[in-house]
């Protein structure tokens, strides 16, 4: 017996894990019943709304999308401007437009028809290896093998992998790829990544109702809840803004469109200045305003956690004439909600309407 090798073939793994899927399986608003298999549409749109974001957040989500636009034709017609605003809230807007791109192209260059080898699929806007894996296996039953965190964390356990992650990836990799069987794919990808939501799950795994208990090396060693082991992340670093509240005389406030390329691009947004690695003077900031007035700055600031670094604005906020020629778009703050606005943006809107 290799050191990865648990007492139990693959076969009876996947079996195992199979009977428990029939009994336990979560109910979830994309999912299909018992039995059947879901539409690749549907399936896709689960997974791009998934990734980076927690099911109780998504499952409305997806029905508002599915309402709106109930086949894949209807969302690849959509202005993205549209789209956009039914993501707000679920963050990560590369995805929205990403989603838009890949229901187009597929409209385009497949006849509406989501291809079903991953090698296709890797090659559409927005899908990377995970989703491929994940369409191919739940939508066309085919014996892809899935690794989302769920999965990882089952594996290292199972097989007790004590590789730090990322590092990690390719072994679990290969050994998810080891267990995942020819028969019933879609269900088994389904069922490992529900038994490490509800059963295998992060910091108390519920060992006794895991169908894998017998042959499971980390829970016979007693180190489940200590696997997987990560590299720490290094700090990510701090950078610095300035938002211009810009308040017209009958109580309109200036928005702008960000650029469509780049961090939360096509959003709108309260216009802000360049974001850099050191805090603004507020003389230095009034240089980057939308319009010349008396900018003063508004007490306290807003911050806000992007993947890979942290942002504190502080808000300059004046009166504008808004006759001047100014890029950008004048709203009433009461029809705010009629704009795809970033979350960062929301914030600052909160802190400029409570004064700072
Ligand atoms: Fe996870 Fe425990 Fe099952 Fe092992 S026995 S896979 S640690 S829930």
């Amino acid at each position: 017996m290799t050191s990865r090798s648990s007492p139990w073939p693959a076969a009876l793994l996947a079996a195992k894990l199979l009977a428990w899927y029939d009994c336990e399986r979560r109910d979830l608003p994309w999912r299909a019943p018992p039995g059947e298999r879901m539409a690749p549409y549907r399936v896709w749109l689960s997974e791009i709304m998934l990734q980076q974001t927690t099911v109780a957040t998504v499952g409305p989500y997806f029905e508002e999308f599915l309402r709106r636009w109930p086949a894949l034709s209807d969302l690849a017609a959509a202005p993205l401007d549209d789209v956009l605003h039914a993501w707000q809230g679920l963050g990560y807007y590369a995805r929205a437009r990403n989603m838009l791109r890949c229901a187009q192209e597929v409209m385009e260059k497949h006849n509406g028809v989501f291809p079903q080898a991953e090698s296709a699929l890797l090659r559409l806007p927005g899908i990377g290896p995970y989703t491929a894996a994940a369409i191919a296996a739940i939508a066309f039953d085919h014996p892809a093998t899935i690794l989302d965190g769920n999965v990882e964390r089952v594996i290292a356990r199972l097989r007790m992998v004590e590789t730090p992650l990322p590092a990690a990836k390719p072994e679990l990799h290969q050994l998810a790829a080891e267990i995942t069987p020819a028969k019933r794919p879609g269900d088994y990808a389904q069922a490992i990544m529900d038994l490490g939501a509800t059963v295998c799950t992060p910091k108390k795994p519920a060992c006794v109702r895991c169908p894998w208990q017998g042959a499971c090396r980390a829970h016979a060693a007693g180190v489940a809840p200590t696997l997987p082991r990560r590299t720490p992340k290094p700090e990510r670093p701090l950078r610095h803004g300035v938002a211009f509240w810009a308040v017209r005389g009958d109580g309109q406030i200036l928005l702008r469109r960000r650029p469509e390329k780049g961090l939360l691009g096509g959003l709108m947004e309260v216009p802000t200045s360049e974001w850099r690695d050191i805090p603004w003077q507020t003389s230095a900031a009034r240089r980057q305003a939308p319009a010349k007035s008396s900018w003063r700055k508004l007490p306290g600031m807003v911050s806000h956690g992007f993947t890979h670094f942290r942002l504190e604005i502080t808000v300059l906020a004046a009166k504008v004439d808004g006759r001047a020629a100014i890029d950008g778009v004048w709203c009433p703050p009461e029809r705010f909600a009629e704009h795809a606005l970033s979350t960062l943006s929301k914030k600052i809107i909160r802190h400029a309407q409570l004064g700072g």
